[in-house]
C-alpha cells in the first residue's frame, strides 16, 4: 500500500483522530494538507511531524461549519498541492445534553459542523476528484450514529446523516474511481471524551467486549485501509473501530 503522489486533505488534524490519520498517511507517502479550526499551534505540530516522515504537509485553517469556507479550503489545497486524492471529513464536535433540554443552537452548532461541513467539503472536493477521475472520500461517523446514545441525540443525529451521505455518494461517484466510506469509531481517548465524568467513562467501558477505549492511532489504521489505491473496489461501507461494541 503506498501513496506516494497522492495529496490528501484531513479536517480537523490539529489533534486526535485527524492528527493520528494524518501522520498515518504521511507514513504510507502522501502529502497532507492539515486542516483546523483555532488550534493553529497544534495543527503546525501535524504538519511537523508529518514532514518529520519524508512528506510535504502544510496547514489550512477553515471552519467547516461555513460552506463558503469548505470550498475555499478545497481550492486552496488544489492551488497549493495541484491535485486532491484523499479527502477525510474528520472535525467534529459534540455538544451533549438531553433532548427536553438541549438548546437549538447546540443542535445547529453540531449538525453544521459534524453534517453540513462534511457534506460541503465533500462536494467541493468531488469536482476536483472527478475531473481527476480518482479520489478517496473518507467520513468519520461513530457507533453512536448507528446505535443511538441518551444524551447525544443531535450528535447521533450527525454521525447517522453521515452514513446517508456517504451511500449516497458512493452511488453517484463510484463511475468515476471515486469511493466514499465511513469509519465509526466506538469510545477513542482524545480531548472529546477526556473531558466527559469518570462515572460516565466506567460506564461506557462495560459496554466494550474488549474492555478498554481505542486510541486515535487504530482509528487512523481503518481510515488510510479505505484510502488506499487497493480499495478501488470498497464504496459506501461502514467500519466499526469499536472494540465490539457495536455487534
Ligand atoms: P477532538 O480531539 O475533539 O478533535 C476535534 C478536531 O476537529 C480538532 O482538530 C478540531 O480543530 C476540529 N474541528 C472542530 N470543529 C471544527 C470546525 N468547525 N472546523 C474545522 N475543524 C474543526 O475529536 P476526536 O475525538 O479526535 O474526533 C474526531 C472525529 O471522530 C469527530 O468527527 C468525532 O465525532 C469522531 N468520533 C470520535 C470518537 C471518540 O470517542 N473520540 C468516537 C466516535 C467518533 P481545532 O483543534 O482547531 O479545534
Amino acid at each position: 500500500m503506498s501513496m506516494e503522489g497522492n495529496v490528501a486533505l484531513v479536517t480537523g488534524g490539529s489533534r486526535g483522530i485527524g492528527r493520528a490519520i494524518c501522520l498515518e498517511l504521511a507514513r504510507q507517502g502522501a502529502a497532507v494538507a492539515v486542516n483546523y479550526a483555532g488550534s493553529s499551534q497544534a495543527a503546525e505540530e501535524t504538519a511537523e511531524q508529518c514532514r518529520a516522515l519524508g512528506v510535504e504537509a502544510e496547514v489550512f485553517q477553515a471552519d467547516v461549519s461555513d460552506p463558503a469556507a469548505c470550498s475555499a479550503l478545497v481550492a486552496a489545497v488544489k492551488e497549493r498541492f495541484g491535485r486532491l486524492d484523499i479527502l477525510v471529513n474528520n472535525a467534529g464536535i459534540s455538544r451533549d445534553g438531553l433532548l427536553m433540554t438541549a438548546k437549538e443552537e447546540d443542535f445547529t452548532q453540531t449538525l453544521d459542523t459534524n453534517l453540513k461541513g462534511a457534506y460541503f467539503c465533500t462536494k467541493a472536493a468531488a469536482k476536483v476528484m472527478v475531473r481527476q477521475k480518482y479520489g478517496r472520500i473518507i467520513c468519520l461517523s461513530s457507533v453512536v450514529g448507528l446505535r443511538g446514545n441518551p444524551g447525544q441525540t443531535a450528535y447521533a443525529a450527525s454521525k447517522a446523516g453521515i452514513l446517508g451521505l456517504v451511500k449516497a455518494a458512493a452511488k453517484e461517484l463510484a463511475g468515476r474511481d471515486i469511493t466514499v466510506n465511513a469509519v465509526a469509531p466506538g469510545y477513542i481517548e482524545t480531548d472529546m471524551t477526556a473531558v466527559l465524568p469518570d462515572k460516565a467513562k466506567e460506564a461506557m467501558r462495560t459496554t466494550i467486549p474488549k474492555g478498554r477505549p481505542g486510541s486515535p492511532e487504530e482509528v487512523a489504521r481503518a481510515a488510510v485501509f479505505f484510502a488506499a489505491p487497493e480499495s478501488a473496489y470498497i464504496t459506501g461501507q461502514v467500519l466499526c473501530v469499536d472494540g465490539g461494541m457495536a455487534v
